[in-house]
């Protein structure tokens, strides 16, 4: 039987349900986990103060439940800032809130009319889904699949939709009904819409929550910890679909292998943590001095790789001699004072047709000429 009664005691358990999902989440540090949850809990306690309508005070059945509705909206929108690492806190939303509990007062109170309170709260619903659409479109971050935050979206947007008319259809008295509990068919079809809305959301920000967890997997697989640089891994992924790319417009690439010379000697003479050190003051210092487009990877112990699109095997050379002459001149200071250390080059440019490891193992045999000829060089293969 669809009535109020059954569709908020449906909703109320979908809110609990959503607190049990998302709590699984809570371990997992995620920002704007911890408001959703609270969002859910609010909710709650609001549709069971609405279902207490006719048994209750109007403190609690109109002003209280209305306002915590309100608020728990809210904190959906607070946590979907802080998920997105914005800065400033949606002020008007607090505003709104506030305009809620004030309206939902005085049409309680001082001027009872049930159309003018169901239209202050869907256009504070209508407002702060609109708030939501926007966000989540414009917020979201550029580096992840989009789906999820279209998801978010497109539900936040036919809520608002649904919000509007409703605020729109009481607003200008187009329905008779005097409370929320009346079986009336436009009623029940509003409320049946509002159904979706809590598992809509836990969805939605689930779904966020879980992109998170997705995003720090990967930069694992893909980020070496030590220098953040790329993972080996992930440098020849991206350097395989950079030469592809290369050949269909036909511009030059060119392949550097990097070894730092007589690292082991570093390990022996300062200790490993020393050494670690040089490595990431290393990939600091190659980052640092790459143009946009190049693409650094760290090969494997003290071996890094570069690959930079659009460059000859001749001015590739020239790059990384102004890199090994700059290293020479700038004493590291985060370093022991009398470390000092070189690195050698081995340098090529990828041949029509050839796969990436071809390149590399050319660029390879000129590092070893390199180390042959007396280290603290660059060498063309
Ligand atoms: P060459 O000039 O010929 O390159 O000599 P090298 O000493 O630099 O090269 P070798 O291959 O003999 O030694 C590399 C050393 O790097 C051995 C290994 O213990 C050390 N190493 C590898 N990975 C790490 C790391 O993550 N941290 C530290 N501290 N040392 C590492
Ligand atoms: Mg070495
Ligand atoms: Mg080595």
């Amino acid at each position: 039987m669809l009535n109020p009664l059954t569709i908020l005691a449906v909703t109320i358990l979908s809110g609990a349900m959503g607190i049990a999902v998302l709590g699984s989440l809570w371990r997992a540090a995620i920002h704007g986990v911890g408001y959703w949850i609270s969002a859910n809990a609010v909710a709650i306690v609001a549709l069971l103060a609405f279902a207490s309508q006719g048994h209750a005070s109007r403190w609690l059945t109109f002003v209280a439940a209305n306002e915590l509705l309100a608020i728990s909206l809210l904190l959906v929108v607070e946590g979907c800032y802080r998920f997105l690492g914005r800065r400033r806190r949606p002020w008007v939303a607090y505003a709104g809130a506030f305009l809620v509990l004030i309206g939902i007062t005085y049409w309680t109170f001082v001027k009872p009319d049930f159309n003018a309170r169901v239209t202050v709260a869907s256009a504070f619903h209508a407002g702060l889904y609109a708030m939501l659409t926007v966000t989540m479109l414009r917020d979201r971050p550029a580096s992840r699949p989009r789906y999820t935050y279209y998801f978010l979206a497109v539900a936040a947007a036919l809520l608002c939709v649904g919000h509007l008319s409703r605020g729109v259809m009481y607003g200008f008295g187009m329905l008779l009904q005097s409370s929320l509990m009346q079986v009336t068919p436009s009623n029940v079809a509003f409320l049946a819409l509002g159904i979706l809305a809590p598992p809509c959301l836990s969805i939605g920000v689930v779904m966020l929550a879980h992109d998170r967890l997705a995003e720090r997997l990967e930069r694992l697989a893909n980020v070496d910890d030590l220098t953040g640089a790329l993972s080996r891994r992930a440098f020849l992924a991206i350097g395989d679909a950079l030469l592809k790319a290369s050949l269909r417009t036909a511009s030059p690439v060119a392949m550097a292998i990097i070894d730092i010379d007589s690292f082991k000697a570093v390990n022996d003479g300062y200790g490993h943590a020393a050494g670690d050190q040089v490595l990431s003051h290393f990939a600091a210092f190659i980052t640092r001095n790459l143009r946009v487009g190049d693409v650094f990877g760290r090969l494997g112990g003290e071996e890094f790789g570069v690959l930079c699109p659009a460059t000859t095997t001749a001015e590739a050379v020239r790059l990384m001699d102004r890199l090994r002459v700059r290293l020479a001149a700038a004493a590291p200071v985060e370093l022991p004072r009398e470390l000092k250390y070189t690195f050698c080059v081995g340098v090529d440019q990828h041949r029509r047709n050839e796969s990436l490891a071809q390149l590399m193992a050319r660029a390879d045999g000129a590092l070893y000429a390199a180390k042959a000829s007396g280290r603290d060089r660059v060498m063309a293969a």
